[in-house]
This record gives structure tokens, sequence and C-alpha cells, in this order.
């Protein structure tokens, strides 16, 4: 049988391909200003690579912020949840995830089965994401690829008060002007993010074994300054930018399979950078009673019969996008209904995240 994961990421759109439970292919390219086309051209270069068709792919699971836009997706789920059981996959010992992705950064814990226990994301800013190491390569006009090795050769760590996209970045013209070596700016850049990325994975509790997934996992730079902060080193596979997708052709298999999807929590919902709004659903909790369907205003929820045709509820996918606009947050919904998705759900398989 055959699988197909996707991210389509802020910057970035990853595809993996596999066969049961091994990678037959991955590709990585620039996510374009269309979800769509991009979809289509990252799914036919993996496919191409293993000398297979989108016909032959028997399921297919979408994640990342344009995972709804992926029109021949049968499902999708929150890169959340994919992170952290594609991390599963590599290095089942792993309970501590940072997922360093183009336009935020994850700390997410998890079990021994790749289930998220835990998740907190940072600001609603670019500081100490992919945008954020692009602006900074561009203004010192360095290749993005390159700063993280220039980084581990300065000499000394220029300090940085903040890694506000914007201050840091006046700061850093600031100090070129003064003559500052880019690779002690670069080394103070990398400091003040990982530093705050520590702080995230603090707040998730930091387990011995963690991994760094996502494209800024591929800087040296970065990753040696979280080995010294966090006194461990991380577990990195391969590629830790494809994690993603292939946690979402993993779930791909247990979908078509039948399998151990029932017991994830879906998270629907959107997030562009300029903030997120989700709704979550534990399917392994949720009994499809349909009273959430009932009671909501907004007219969010469809229940839907699952691999082993048993009724759950999800989101509409013509609700997904737009649910900030549609669902006022369960204390509002409360204060102005008699009841709501909170209320008559008596699984508490309902939960609302900002
Ligand atoms: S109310 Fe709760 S248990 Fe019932 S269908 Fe909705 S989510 Fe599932
Ligand atoms: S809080 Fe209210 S509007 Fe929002 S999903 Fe629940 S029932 Fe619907």
């Amino acid at each position: 049988m055959l699988f197909a994961g996707i991210d389509i990421g802020s910057r970035s759109a990853k595809a993996v391909i596999m066969r049961d439970d091994t990678i037959l292919s991955s590709a990585i390219c620039d996510t374009g200003p269309e979800s769509i086309k991009t979809s289509y051209k990252v799914i036919e270069q993996a496919l191409s690579s293993a000398g297979l068709s989108l016909d032959d792919i028997d399921y297919t699971v979408a994640t990342g912020y344009g995972r709804v836009l992926v029109p021949f997706a049968n499902e999708n789920i929150s890169e959340i949840s994919c992170h952290a059981r594609g991390i599963n996959w590599y290095f089942p010992s792993v309970r501590t995830i940072l997922d360093m992705g183009g336009q935020d950064c994850k700390a997410i814990s998890c079990d021994g089965n790749g289930k998220v226990t835990n998740f907190v994301m940072n600001d609603k800013c670019a500081g100490g994401t992919g945008r954020f190491f692009e602006m900074i390569a561009e203004v010192l006009n360095v290749p993005l690829t390159e700063i993280g090795n220039l980084s581990l050769k300065a000499k000394t760590v220029t300090p940085f008060n903040t890694i506000c996209a914007v201050f840091a970045k006046s700061e850093a013209i600031a100090y070129l002007k003064k003559g500052t070596p880019k690779s002690n700016i670069l080394a103070g850049l990398h400091r003040a993010v990982a530093a705050r990325s520590f702080d995230l994975l603090k707040r998730v509790s930091l387990e011995k074994d963690f991994s760094i997934t996502g494209g800024i996992a591929k800087n040296r730079g970065m990753v040696a300054k979280l080995t010294e902060m966090a006194g461990l080193e991380p577990l990195l596979c391969e590629d830790p930018q494809i994690i993603g997708a292939l946690g979402a052709s993993i779930f791909a298999r247990e979908r078509f399979q039948g399998g151990t999807l029932e017991n994830t929590k879906v998270q629907y919902g959107y997030t562009d950078g300029t903030g997120n709004y989700f709704i979550t659903i534990d399917t392994g909790k949720c009994n499809g009673c349909g009273k959430c369907v009932q009671v909501c205003p907004a007219e969010v929820f469809v229940l839907a019969e699952n691999a082993n045709g048993q009724p759950k509820a999800m989101i509409k996918e013509t609700a997904r996008k737009q649910l900030p606009l549609l669902c006022p947050g369960f204390q509002s919904c409360n204060e102005n209904h008699e009841a709501n998705c909170h209320t008559v759900c008596s699984e508490e398989a309902i939960s609302h995240s900002w």
C-alpha cells in the first residue's frame, strides 16, 4: 500500500511517499503564492522520484498551515500531531520536540506512541522563525544556508536585547555600521533565538531525549547554541524539515487501515502569522452523539463516519479557515446561548485554543 503526507508550510512545502512503513521518497520546494499549485508541485516531485503517479497513492493526509488547500488530500491533521508522529518514527524515545518552522516555533511533548501530550507556541511575531533568519541573512548579505556556520566562527557574541524582527534588524544594522564582524552579530542573534526557544522547551518540560524539527534544525549554529543552553544533545534525523510530512504519511497509513488515528486529537483552525484560533476534537473521546452539531449557533460541526463506520464530530471544511469569524469562543458563546459545544459534550472531547 502507498501513502503520501504533504506539509504546506508558510515558507516551504514538503512531501513524503511511503510504502507501508518505509519511506520511498521525499521532496521540498518553496511555497508559492498559490497553495494548490504548490501542493501539486511538491507531490509530483516526490512521486516522480519514486516512479509513481498520484493515482497509485491509496491515502493522503495534508498538514501545515496550507493543509486545507490540498485538493487531493483525503484528510488533514495539525502539524503538531504530525511532527510528534513523524519524530516518533525515527526516535521512539523522544518525548520533547522543538519544531522551528517558517513562521512559528512550537515546543511539543509526546508519549512513546508519538501522541501529543502538551504543546506551546511562540508569540504572534516572526522572531526566531525561518522568516526571521531570512530577514537577517538579507540584512547581513550572507546566504541563508551559511548564517549558522558563520555564527560558529564568532570571536565574541554580540549582545541582542530582542529578537523582535523589526528591532533586531535595526540593532544588526547599527552593529554593522560600527564595524562589528558579521559572525559576532550572527552568534548574538542565534543565542537570543536559542534562549527564547529554550524557554518554550521549559514550558512543556524538557526531557532528556529531545529533537529539533523544521528547516531551522538544519542550521548548525542554532543546534549548537540550543545544545549548549539545554546541556543536552538533540537527536537529529537526516532531514528534519520533512518530519511533518512524514508524520502525515504515517497518519495516512493508520487512517487507511482504520488504526490509531481513532485516538488522535484533530485540530481545526487557522494560523497565518497574525494569529491563530483552533478547535480541537479528541476523536478517541468523541462518541458521535451529535449534540455539538445541534447546539452550535455557528453550525461549524458535522458528523462524519470514520474508517470503521463510527460517527465522529468534525469541523466542516467550509468553516475551518473562518473559525475566528464564526465562533466567538466558548465563554462568549456561553453568555449568549443556553448551551454550547462544551456544555453538551459529556465526553469533554472539544477544546478551544488561541
Ligand atoms: S458533543 Fe462531544 S461526544 Fe458528542 S459528537 Fe460532539 S464532540 Fe463528539
Ligand atoms: S463555542 Fe459556540 S460557536 Fe463556538 S464551536 Fe462551540 S457552540 Fe459553536
